[in-house]
């Protein structure tokens, strides 16, 4: 392999790995490959483990992006914070791996960051996907905790309002992309600099003749990109200095990284805000609606809570039945009955005597739990709703077949 083709590989790789998203479970990334076309709640999935899973980005498009959006990770009620959230995206419930604790009010003042980690006191409470995150949770915990008893539950219903304010949510989005306006296509046009122009140039002309007309043309673009995600980054995320600068500082020393300027500004750019929130202003109605029953199902019938402790049990089932409610409620002000969406669709020729009410799979046995939801009992099939969609198929043994779903 020559020289020119070594610097070409590096470069490829480097890009590549810029093209790979993170989503920690609980968070949920809305994907497209057009800049601003339609949001997809899918990906690639690379690998994946108990605390979440790598998605690869559309490397061959340049204006691929992925918003990355979490709920609060931790619960709040008001008797105190549990570092577990039941959040209905990609749940495994408690898992052991990471410690649950709760902080009553009285020793939550105390809250602080740490890169992307909530400390109560010394101790590392939660982490979150993103710093920006982090930062507005500790000090909405901090606030929240300085509060007379009585109106700390009336503070976290209005956060979690604001969490699923659409017009909130179009306002962000709206300053999203005013903020990467000229950012966006110009990460496109670095993109092609990079590895159709610079490629063709050294091939035919020679790395010696073609270097300094590259240079000449891709130094100032380089320099426009940094300038230009500085200025967005520094809009969007005006608390998160450090990570600001990093970026920086890894996009200069590496152009391709550049590339991806605009998706690196704009991915936790919606993260203050509920997924399903930002799934509804994105997604088209039927990616919503898939989504949204999912997510409802989830956390109606969330895994693992017998694992908790009772003190963290009764924060996380208090946060979890409000935010259950909240989301219902938003849901009905979109013209979108809960119940409806939420409604069992067996195929009406299908033989199947129970269903698990979390995932909506179909079996031929009358009891038990449901294999891929641990804990969760089936509960028999009526004849009434024998009616819905034929889309489920039976399985290998007509055991457990997801009748609608959407990839976390
Ligand atoms: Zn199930």
């Amino acid at each position: 392999m020559s020289d020119e083709q070594t610097l070409l590989l590096v470069l490829v790789l480097l890009y590549l790995s810029d093209c790979l998203v993170w989503v920690r479970r609980g968070a949920a990334a809305l994907v497209t490959h057009t800049g601003w076309g339609r949001f997809r709640i899918a990906g690639i999935e690379i690998l994946s483990n108990h605390r979440g899973r790598a998605m690869a980005l559309n490397p061959l498009s340049p204006l691929s992006t992925a918003f990355v959006c979490q709920g609060s990770p931790v619960s709040l009620s008001p008797d105190g914070a549990c570092s577990h959230a039941a959040q209905g995206i990609d749940d495994l419930g408690p898992t052991g791996s990471e410690p649950v604790s709760v902080a009553p009010w009285k020793d939550a003042a105390d809250t602080r960051t740490q890169s992307n980690d909530l400390l109560i006191g010394a101790e590392r409470f939660a982490r979150c996907s993103s710093r920006g995150l982090a930062l507005s949770l500790a000090r909405r915990i901090s606030e929240i905790a300085g509060l007379p008893e009585t109106e700390r539950e009336e503070a976290i219903q209005g956060d979690l309002a604001r969490a699923l304010d659409s017009g909130r949510v179009a306002e962000r989005i709206e300053e999203t992309r005013n903020a990467t306006r000229v950012l966006r296509p110009l990460c496109a046009v670095l993109f092609l600099f990079l590895f159709l122009v610079s490629p063709v140039a050294v091939w035919q002309h020679g790395f010696a003749r073609a270097i300094v007309p590259l240079l000449v043309f891709g130094l100032p673009l380089h320099v426009a990109v940094l300038a230009l995600f500085y200025r967005a980054h520094l809009r969007l995320h005006p608390a998160v200095r450090e990570e600001r600068w990093q970026h920086l500082v890894t996009m200069l020393l590496c152009p391709p990284m550049a590339a991806r300027a605009a998706d690196i500004v704009s991915r936790h750019a919606l993260d203050l805000f509920h997924p399903i929130a930002v799934a509804r202003a994105l997604c088209d109605a039927d990616d919503f609606a898939a989504f949204a029953k999912q997510l409802l199902l989830h956390l109606r019938y969330p895994l693992g809570a017998e694992r908790l402790e009772p003190e963290a049990r009764a924060v996380v089932e208090w946060s979890r039945e409000t935010t259950v409610a909240a989301i219902e409620t938003f849901l009905r002000d979109k013209e979108i009955d809960p119940e409806a969406l939420c409604e069992l669709r067996l195929p009406p020729d299908a033989a199947y005597r129970a269903y698990c009410p979390r995932c909506h799979s179909g079996f031929l046995r009358d009891d038990g739990e449901c294999p891929d939801c641990p804990g969760v009992r089936l509960e028999p099939v009526e004849e009434g709703t024998r009616t819905g969609s034929a889309a489920a198929q039976g399985g290998e043994n007509g055991s457990c077949t997801p009748t609608q779903g959407v990839a976390p």
